[in-house]
This record gives C-alpha cells, sequence and structure tokens, in this order.
C-alpha cells in the first residue's frame, strides 16, 4: 500500500543495511593484527567469496562505484597478479577447505575482463577453493550490456555461472545522453534471448530512478520495455546526487534533476507497474517473479541480507578480493583499501591490503539480528530474541520502544507491549520506509548525513 503522506513523514537520509554496523562505521585506527587473528580462528561451514573487478571502459555520470575508467586491457593482467597474490596471503592464514557456495564478481564492469582473463582468476580462485556446483549454489555476475560477448557468457556458464545482473537504469536515450550511458533496447534484447539458451535460474535488471530528464511519461516507456523482457527479478534504486563526494556526478546539472515529489510518483509507478506485472516487492528496492527463489524465501521467513543485497545465503563467510573489497568473517569486517596504489603497495610487500575493520560486539550482534529480521521478513519475533540473548527487550530497548511509538500510532508498526508474547510486525504502509524503522535500533546513526535519502 502506498501512502504518500508517510513516505514524505519519514523520508530522511538512512542506510541501506546491507551490513550492520555499516561500511561507514568500519575504523582504520583498529590493529590489524586484531583482525588477521579473528580471520584465522574463524570456523565456518560454506564461504561466499567476491571478487572487486574495478574496471569500467566508460564513465557513467552517476556512478558512485569504486571503479577506474580505462581502455586498456592490460591494466586487468596487472590486477589479476595482485589478486592472485592476495589470495595466497589469504589462504596463509584462512580455514579455507570449505566448499564455496556463493561466489559474485562486482564492480566496476566484471565483464571488463577477456575470455583468457576469466580463465587465468578462475585456475586462481579453483588452486585455493573448491567451488560447490553441485546445484545449491549462486555464483553471479554483474553485467553491462555494452561490454558483453557471446563467449564470455559461455565461459562464465561453464564455470557454474547461475545469476546474472544486468545494468539497464533507463531505456530512454535523453536520460541516457545525460547519464553518458547510451545502450540500445537491442543490446539488452540481445543478451537477455542469449541468457534465456542458458542454464541460468536468475537474471535481474538493475533500474535508477531520479535520474535527469525522467519524468512519468518516459520512465513509464522504460517500464513497458523492462516488463517485456521478463527478467526474474528487477532493483529500482535511487539515484541520489551527492557532486561534493562523486566527480563524475557533478557533470549532471542540478535542473535536469527530477524533484522530490517526482522522485516519489516514479518510484510509485515503478512499485505499481511491477506488481501488476506480476512481480513480489521482497523489500526496499527489489522485486522478483513470484517462483524465484528470493520471492520463495521470503514466503518461508529465511530471507537475508548481506552485502549484495537480498540473498539466500547469508550462513556463509564472505571472503572479499581486490581494491575495496570487504570480507565478512567470525562478526568481524575487514574492507580493503580503495585506493589502488595503496592495495597494490600492500600486495607488493607482502601485507594483506587492510585498510579498516570492525569488530561486532555483543550489542551490535543483538541490534544485527533485530535490523535484519524487520528488513528481510517486515516483523520481528521479539520472543525469539529474549530468548537468544537473555534479555528483556522492552528494558533493553526501552529508548527506542519510544521512539517507536509515533510509528506505532501512525499504523506503519503493530504491536501490543502490553501482553508478554510479542511480535512487532511491519504494515503494508511501512514497506517503503523500512530503513527508517531499521534506523530506529541503529546505534552508529550519527553519520546519518553521509546516508541518501531513504526514497
Ligand atoms: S555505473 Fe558501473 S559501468 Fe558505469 S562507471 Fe560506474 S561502475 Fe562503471
Amino acid at each position: 500500500m502506498w501512502d504518500q503522506n508517510l513516505i514524505e513523514k519519514y523520508n530522511v537520509s538512512g542506510p541501506r543495511y546491507t551490513s550492520y554496523p555499516t561500511a561507514l562505521s568500519f575504523n582504520k585506527d583498529i590493529k590489524r593484527i586484531l583482525l588477521i587473528d579473528k580471520m584465522m580462528t574463524s570456523s565456518v561451514s560454506t564461504l561466499s567469496l567476491y571478487f572487486h573487478i574495478p574496471f569500467c571502459a566508460h564513465l557513467c555520470y552517476y556512478c558512485a562505484c569504486n571503479k577506474i575508467v580505462t581502455k586498456q586491457q592490460s591494466k586487468a593482467d596487472e590486477y589479476l597478479e595482485l589478486i592472485e597474490e592476495e589470495i595466497r596471503l589469504k589462504s596463509l592464514i584462512l580455514n579455507h577447505d570449505n566448499k564455496v557456495t556463493q561466489l559474485h564478481f562486482g564492480g566496476g564492469t566484471p565483464t571488463f575482463l577477456t575470455v583468457s582473463q576469466f580463465q587465468k582468476l578462475f585456475e586462481i580462485i579453483e588452486q585455493h577453493f573448491t567451488l560447490d556446483i553441485s546445484g545449491n549454489h549462486d555464483f553471479s555476475v554483474e553485467i553491462d550490456p555494452r561490454q558483453v560477448s557471446p563467449e564470455q557468457i559461455e565461459f562464465l556458464v561453464s564455470k557454474g555461472v547461475n545469476r546474472i545482473s544486468i545494468g539497464v537504469q533507463d531505456f530512454d536515450l535523453t536520460v541516457q545522453k545525460a547519464i553518458h550511458r547510451v545502450q540500445s533496447l537491442e543490446q539488452v534484447t540481445e543478451l537477455m534471448s542469449l541468457l534465456r539458451q542458458k542454464p541460468i535460474d536468475s537474471i535481474n535488471f538493475d533500474l535508477i530512478y531520479g535520474l535527469p530528464y525522467q519524468s512519468l511519461t518516459n520512465f513509464n516507456l522504460t517500464l513497458d520495455k523492462v516488463i517485456a523482457l521478463e527478467p526474474d527479478r528487477v532493483s529500482v534504486f535511487n539515484y541520489a546526487h551527492l557532486p561534493e563526494r562523486f566527480a563524475s556526478q557533478r557533470r549532471i546539472a542540478l535542473d535536469t534533476l527530477p524533484n522530490a515529489k517526482l522522485k516519489l510518483d516514479l518510484l510509485e509507478l515503478a512499485t505499481r507497474r511491477l506488481l501488476v506485472a506480476g512481480y513480489e516487492h521482497i523489500g526496499m528496492d527489489h522485486f522478483a517473479k513470484h517462483d524465484d527463489t528470493l520471492a520463495i524465501a521470503k514466503s518461508q521467513g529465511c530471507l537475508q541480507r548481506n552485502f549484495q543485497g537480498y540473498t539466500t545465503h547469508a550462513e556463509t563467510s564472505l571472503i572479499g578480493f581486490g581494491c575495496s573489497a570487504i570480507s565478512d568473517i567470525n562478526d568481524t569486517f575487514i574492507q580493503n583499501h580503495t585506493d589502488m596504489n595503496l592495495y597494490k603497495n600492500s600486495i607488493l610487500n607482502g601485507q594483506l591490503p587492510i585498510a579498516k575493520g570492525y569488530i561486532k560486539n555483543r550489542d551490535d550482534k543483538i541490534r544485527h539480528d533485530v535490523i535484519m529480521q524487520l528488513i528481510c521478513n517486515l516483523s520481528l519475533d521479539i520472543n525469539a530474541i529474549e530468548a537468544s540473548y537473555g534479555i528483556s527487550f522492552k528494558e533493553y530497548f526501552a529508548n527506542e520502544v519510544l521512539l517507536l511509538q509515533p510509528m506505532i500510532d501512525d499504523g506503519i508498526l503493530n504491536i501490543d507491549f502490553t501482553t508478554s508474547s510479542y511480535t512487532l510486525s511491519v504494515s503494508a504502509s511501512g514497506r517503503q520506509i523500512i530503513r527508517c524503522i531499521c534506523m530506529v535500533f541503529d546505534k552508529h546513526l550519527p553519520q546519518r548525513a553521509a546516508y541518501s535519502k531513504v526514497i
């Protein structure tokens, strides 16, 4: 249910909670030895590997990612040598006998790598890890439809890649020119028909609302095309215009951007069109067809969330490779240098390229569980939290209970704190502002100004 007044009332800056605490709380002064010790003593059942491929052949003006714009393919050769050394260094301290059930290539543009570069990367990975492609695996790649070949797809599928995410953003040519990312409907259509001939379980489209020159009319036409192409999942992200932080965004003129009212209308349009077209609202900015594993996990109450967004496998330990990559092992976050020179120098000096990290304390773990339950299930089993941590919810979260009251009064949340058996549930009108509800439980929020608006 879309309630414009409530959305406007609660539309403040907030994190996306792909982790708790979020990366803004990571500490560059934390002792490396503590982080390394946590890695060494981790006991995990399965592994998730993330590889950050930072290269892009073209610059999209809206971009806020960690990337290097270049046409020189040799840069990727040099980078793969660094990745090889990073894998070797981490293998020395990690208990890496466990199977890899999740593998994700993000960027930048992962398909900047040629087939032979991908071959080399997989050879390195397979020397150190066992990739489990028995069926219960999620191996995914982000694809730029302007930079991908049938040979790359063939190779990736042969290695077990079964999920693809395509950066579509918007099909309107005026919008595409303004963001410096021109890609035709034909390119995406051809890519889709190629992918549909392969054993790929799920194809996601990324869309962005709030881009220059977007209107209800042209975005509606984009949605027509998206729906006709039938991706299994659609993500509808908010463009946050922060030119003081991201230099490329200074090339987008402020007066070409939709105002706050139009942005809300664009999101409402996308939500309505996708629901009518048979997609289910998974949460926040994600939609999936009813038979997609995300929708099934949601209906079974086992949806999870990690740095890649909603997932069905968050029980694994995440190990990130490449500049800016984050690892999440044994209640510890470790982030690599985001600056390529610092990353490179660390590796060449035989050191793990650690820039910062964070070790979760007990309070972080409790709040993590509360926030993840809310964001994944739109409800919180308070009795289960009390039993898991031996706390009285009303006492432990006395301040938060007070802060929740206006949301209860506004009909966003349902709970009766006067009974002993209780669940906090988010009403249909609260779905769009779930981040605001989670923010009540976030003890690390003073950095709030760094986040984008919830919508
Ligand atoms: S949006 Fe993606 S493809 Fe475009 S510059 Fe950024 S990382 Fe590269």
